[in-house]
């Protein structure tokens, strides 16, 4: 890549070439956390100037990935450069999108308008995720009739929606497509993610203002809520969380929130705040089937106006079905991929780019410790009930679920399996394990429990 006079737009693309190749150096959630909302802001001869969205993130990347990050510079640019990292607004963190709206959005007077300039508060709506770049199909459609739903009527229909489903699978999308439809039809909103509410909320008693806290989020029409989970084990945040929830809700206020769980298994939630949700309409996204995943990839595509051979989408919509989060980084993945090797695209080269991708998690071995581990957390049961000698009945499917889980993702055969749960011997492993199995061929349910265990395992 040569470089042309320094410039913002040169600066962006060299970064996310940079960031292509990073992609493929680091774990996915390494870079989804730390690496995915840069931006590049300059670029000269000698150094890159990278934005970053707080200083936690520049710190981060300036003190434990520094290597990592001149190395693929020089390798992209074939040029030593100094990376330099800063903190930048949200507007220049979603530069494509000038409509971009602040999440605070409403008729500010000028008290406000200083208010929604609080730093804290930068996150904005993706204008990527709307209604019409949601591919919607058998998995999700309910939620995304309601969420069209709350936005035709707010406070009408279901008062409060709350989405849950699986990671990557569409919530937050759903959550800003409702929010740009707010704002095309005048109604003003918050959209805060259930962290930045926290904060807020921590800091407004600290200070001391949190009628203003109060007034904030009572003065609107809509508050969207993403991600609710995080309020778990934040007791004196739930407080504010359901006195802003009771506030909105008697006004008719459309709410509409997030969960990475159904409500029923928030269970250190309060109850109150439990009950709340369930009193309004409750909806799942499930994961896509193959016919979905296939319209997604050509959704994709035809945003990015991008061509791509079927046979190399039909590949990825096979390989990579468990989240949508996934199946789209797949995409760019190969693209990267091909652009960094200059090689064509083909199913050879997608084949080799996931694999790649996905060596970093398959060279950390699984312990059978963290499968019980997993399983314990998700069934909420002891730890030492899954390892222990007596089995209560209610414990038998977890179990049989771990061993299931150990011998298909360790080495461990089933005496050794037997061993480490509860001293069963390996004819009852054997016999669990084939249970497990056949049952997984048609028990969707079951399907959804492993694949949240193995999920939980690798995050
Ligand atoms: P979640 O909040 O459930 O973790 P996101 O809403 O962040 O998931 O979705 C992850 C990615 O997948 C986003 O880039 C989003 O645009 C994309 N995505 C999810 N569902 C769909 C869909 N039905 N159609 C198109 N893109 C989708
Ligand atoms: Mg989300």
């Amino acid at each position: 890549m040569t470089l042309s006079p320094a410039g913002t737009q040169d600066a962006r693309q060299v970064w996310s070439a940079v960031l292509g190749h990073l992609e493929l150096q680091v774990t996915r959630p390494s870079f989804h956390t730390w690496l995915k909302d840069t931006v590049g802001i300059r670029v000269s001869e000698t150094d890159i100037v990278v934005g970053t969205p707080n200083t936690f993130v520049a710190e981060m990347l300036e003190q434990r990935m520094y290597s990592l990050i001149t190395d693929s510079v020089n390798h992209v640019l074939k040029s030593q450069l100094d990376v330099r990292f800063i903190v930048t607004s949200a507007e220049e963190l979603t530069p494509e999108s000038p409509s971009d709206l602040p999440i605070n959005h409403r008729n500010n007077d000028s008290q406000d308008s200083e208010k929604s300039r609080i730093p804290y508060r930068r996150i904005s709506l993706n204008h990527k995720y709307q209604f019409d770049t949601f591919v919607s199909g058998k998995s999700n459609e309910l939620a995304y009739a309601a969420s069209v739903a709350v936005s035709q009527k707010p406070g009408l229909v279901y008062n409060p929606l709350t989405i849950y489903s699986d990671v990557g699978l569409g919530k937050t999308h759903l959550l800003h497509s409702i929010g740009h439809a707010a704002s095309v039809a005048g109604r003003s909103f918050i959209y805060v993610t259930t962290e930045e509410f926290t904060n807020e909320y921590v800091r407004s008693i600290r200070e001391g203002n949190t009628e203003a806290f109060r007034d904030r989020y009572r003065s609107v029409d809509m508050l969207l809520l993403d991600d609710v989970q995080f309020l778990i084990g934040k007791e004196q945040t739930q407080e504010g969380f359901f006195h802003t929830f009771n506030s909105l809700h008697m006004l008719n206020k459309q709410i509409v929130i997030t969960s990475d769980r159904p409500v029923a298994k928030l269970n250190l939630l309060e109850r109150r705040v439990r009950s709340r949700l369930s009193g309004g309409l409750v909806v799942d996204i499930q994961r896509p089937d193959l016919e979905t995943r296939m319209a997604i990839l050509s959704k994709k595509l035809e945003i990015a106006n991008r061509q791509c051979d079927s046979s190399v989408t039909d590949f990825l919509a096979e390989r990579l079905s468990s989240n949508i989060r996934e199946l789209e980084g797949g995409l760019n993945r190969v693209f990267a991929y091909s652009e960094i090797t200059q090689r064509p695209l083909s199913i050879e080269l997608a084949q080799q780019a996931l694999s790649d991708a996905y060596l970093d998690e398959k060279s950390t071995p699984i312990s059978p410790d963290e499968i019980i581990e997993a399983v314990s957390e998700y069934f909420n049961v002891e730890f030492s009930s899954l390892t222990g000698p007596r089995g209560r009945k209610e414990v038998a499917l977890a179990r049989q679920i771990a061993m299931h889980l150990i011998k298909a993702d360790t080495d461990l055969g089933p005496t050794a399996i037997g061993q480490a749960l509860g001293g069963k011997n390996h004819s009852t492993v054997i016999k669990n394990c084939s249970k497990i199995s056949a049952r997984l061929v048609t028990d969707l349910s079951l399907q959804r429990d492993i694949s949240n265990i193995r999920n939980l395992i690798l995050s």
